[in-house]
């Protein structure tokens, strides 16, 4: 057993688990931070795995608490409306605000976590353990088993946080020892990321706006990224005869994509290249109850509350829930027995709301938002 006792241990070194990384060490805990990968710093990012995110206000809020957010910004591309590309005719911007001033700022994913990862590797207290996967919790005593590159390993903590995202190995150890109840409801859509370099040196369409193709039974979405490239997520159905699957060769998906999404082509020639080489991935909403044993055990973020990614909010929530947890300890003298039920408590109700708007912002971005009533009523809000 090498874990120190005293520490609380992060499992997950994603969005969530680094920024709690960083506001627990500034509360002074000695701070365990165990990542199933290895350092992402000194890596290539998986190919085709949600590249960018949206971050809004509520994800900023968390980032200024760290004095973070300059840094994160420095690179963002603000994104102050929807571009709407139909089939034929002209495209059309639908503000965000009525000032148009208000936006979301398109990000780097991997740029954010490595932020957060290196800010919490530089806090005092911190130590970080990467090719540790979670595969055993005894949630009565806080005993962890680690898978590692050098076999099992066992460590121990006095709170153990999960924030090891959707498909979160804490979870299914408190699963496992019938102290939650979850459900996974997987939605009959997946995605797929494809991408728009620069032309000529230049943005290929304007990195004002997030560009949406919303085709009733499918829909495209596409964010700026630094580079002046786009990355794209196709969203279709998995299965049946009108989804990824039906696309079986090259001259399938050009022809596809000539009669859908007609502008697409013209800017992203590796089009097919990205289609047959980019996975599916799956899209989910996780529910579990409850968030906490005993004051000791906890999950935040998509552990606690995976949601379909249609409101661009799930790392903007998680980021909440830390930001949460330390107003809780604060409250509770740092009891946390008292803490992580109040947490519990105060954001359940919130995720479970964002859930539900999620799956019905689908609707609307890959319906809606085309419609001719929708866009006039658009036009009337904002004019
Ligand atoms: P994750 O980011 O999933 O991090 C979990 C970490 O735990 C990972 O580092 C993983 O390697 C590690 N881990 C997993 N298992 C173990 C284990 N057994 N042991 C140790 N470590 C483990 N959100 C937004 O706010 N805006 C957006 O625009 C947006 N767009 C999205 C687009 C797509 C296509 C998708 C799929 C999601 C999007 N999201 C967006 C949601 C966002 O990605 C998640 O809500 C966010 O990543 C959750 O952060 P997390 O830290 O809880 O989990």
């Amino acid at each position: 057993m090498t874990g120190e006792r005293d520490e609380i241990a992060v499992v997950g070194a994603g969005l969530a688990g680094c920024l709690l990384a960083c506001f627990l060490a500034r509360r002074g805990h000695p701070v365990a931070l165990y990542e199933r990968r290895p350092d992402p710093r000194s890596g290539t990012p998986e190919r085709g795995r949600s590249i960018n995110l949206a971050l809004s206000e509520r994800g900023l809020d968390a980032l200024r608490r760290i004095g973070l957010a300059e840094q994160v910004m420095a690179d963002a591309l603000p994104m102050r409306g929807r571009m709407i590309h139909p089939v034929g005719g002209p495209t059309g911007f639908q503000p965000y605000s009525v000032s148009g001033d208000r936006a979301i700022n398109s990000i780097s994913r991997g740029a954010l976590n490595n932020a957060l990862l290196a800010a919490a590797a530089k806090l005092p207290g911190v130590r970080i353990a990467f090719e540790h996967r979670l595969v055993g919790l005894d949630p009565a005593t806080g005993a962890m088993t680690f898978q590692t590159p050098q076999g099992l390993v066992t460590e121990s903590a006095r709170v153990v946080l999960g924030t090891d995202g959707a498909g979160s190995a804490v979870r299914g150890q408190l699963l496992a020892h019938g102290l939650v109840t979850e459900s996974v409801d997987f939605l009959d859509y997946g995605y797929k990321e494809l991408t728009i370099p620069p032309l000529d040196g230049d943005f290929a369409l304007d990195p004002g706006a997030l560009h949406i193709w919303p085709r009733g039974t499918s829909m495209m979405i596409a964010l700026p990224n630094p580079d002046r490239s786009f990355t794209c997520t196709l969203f279709w159905p998995t299965h049946g005869t009108a989804g990824f699957a039906s696309l079986g060769s090259p001259a399938a998906i050009e022809r596809h994509f000539a009669q859908h999404y007609p502008d697409l082509p013209p800017i992203a020639p590796n089009l097919v290249d990205d289609y047959q080489h980019n996975p599916v991935g799956v899209l989910g909403t996780v529910r579990c109850d409850p968030w906490q044993v005993d004051g000791r055990v906890a999950l935040l973020g998509d552990a606690a509350h995976a949601i379909v990614p249609f409101y661009g909010q799930g790392a903007n929530c998680a980021f909440e829930d830390v930001v949460e947890l330390d107003r809780c300890l604060d409250e509770c003298a740092g009891d946390w027995s008292a803490a992580l039920p109040l947490f519990q408590h105060r954001r359940q109700d919130n995720a479970e709301a964002i859930a539900r708007m999620a799956l019905a912002n689908f609707v609307e971005m890959r319906d809606k938002v085309a419609s001719p009533v929708f866009r006039a009523r658009k036009q009337v809000e904002h004019a």
